[in-house]
Formats: structure tokens, C-alpha cells, sequence
């Protein structure tokens, strides 16, 4: 509980404030990879990324050789709730998908490729159904294209 004598007090103030920021950094934006303008997230699903076999399973999770090969022992294939696609909107290009990674607090993001798509659960779909794929292709068409026009409108 802050008191109303301590948020008199600048540095308190100033500590009460970092606190508030601490608690938003959940926020953050991404930009366009065409035209840099600020993205809205679509509302669409998040598409985890699954990880199978030792280079991956090591890549994906940051982990040693040792422990990568226990877990390809294992049989395992790893769900990475740090890696997914979701799809987000930019005012000049359009829908588009973004592979996204969270390491700790901080997020990247670049276009998300078709390869993205096959490790997606999306694509591990019970009907075995290929349909996504070529959606997908379809959309990343219609990217290209208008990142052409951009090319050369600019
Ligand atoms: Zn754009």
C-alpha cells in the first residue's frame, strides 16, 4: 500500500511509475517488416511451434547436446510456448503473419515462412488436412506482391 505522503515524494513518485511500467511490458508492438508502420494483432489464434529431433530440440530450447539427446531418447517432440505465428494487420500491406519468440521479458519477430507453418500446430491437425498449407502459400503470394508494389511505389 503506497501512502499519499510517500507519492508526494518525487523519488517515490518515480519509483510508483517504473513499478506501473514494469507491469505493462506485456504490451509491446510489432512493426510492419515492409513499411515499418506500427501492427494491430488480428485476434487470430496463436499457432505454437513444435520442435522434433536433437538440432532442433537444442536450437529451439537453448539446450545442451547432453540434454537435447535425452530428450530425442525420449521419443520426445516439444511444443515451444515461447514460438508462434499469429497473424497481424498493417494499414498499407495488409494481413500478415508473424513468427514471434519470446526470450524472457523481450519478443522478436520476423514474417513467418512456409516452413514455420509445417512445424505449427496448425498443421498437426487430427484430419490430416493439407488445406493450411496452401492458404498459407496463397497469402504469402499476395505479400510478396504488394512488397513488390512497395518496392515500386517507393
Ligand atoms: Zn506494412
Amino acid at each position: 500500500m503506497i501512502l499519499i505522503n510517500q507519492l508526494c515524494d518525487p523519488k517515490q513518485r518515480k519509483l510508483h511509475r517504473m513499478a506501473h511500467k514494469r507491469l505493462n511490458k506485456n504490451k509491446h508492438h510489432f512493426f510492419c517488416p515492409y513499411c515499418q508502420r506500427r501492427l494491430w494483432r488480428s485476434g487470430s489464434p496463436k499457432y505454437y511451434i513444435y520442435y522434433a529431433g536433437k538440432t532442433e530440440i537444442k536450437k529451439g530450447f537453448g539446450l545442451s547436446a547432453k540434454n537435447a539427446n535425452f530428450l530425442v531418447n525420449q521419443s520426445y517432440t516439444q511444443l515451444n510456448i515461447n514460438v508462434w505465428l499469429e497473424e497481424f494487420f498493417c494499414e498499407q500491406d495488409g494481413r500478415l503473419w508473424l513468427h514471434i519468440t519470446r526470450k524472457e521479458t523481450e519478443l522478436s519477430s520476423r514474417l513467418a515462412t512456409a516452413e514455420d507453418w509445417l512445424r505449427s500446430t496448425k498443421t498437426i491437425n487430427p484430419d490430416g488436412s493439407n488445406g493450411t498449407v496452401s492458404e498459407f502459400s496463397n497469402r504469402i503470394s499476395r505479400g510478396c506482391s504488394l512488397a513488390l508494389l512497395n518496392r515500386m511505389r517507393a
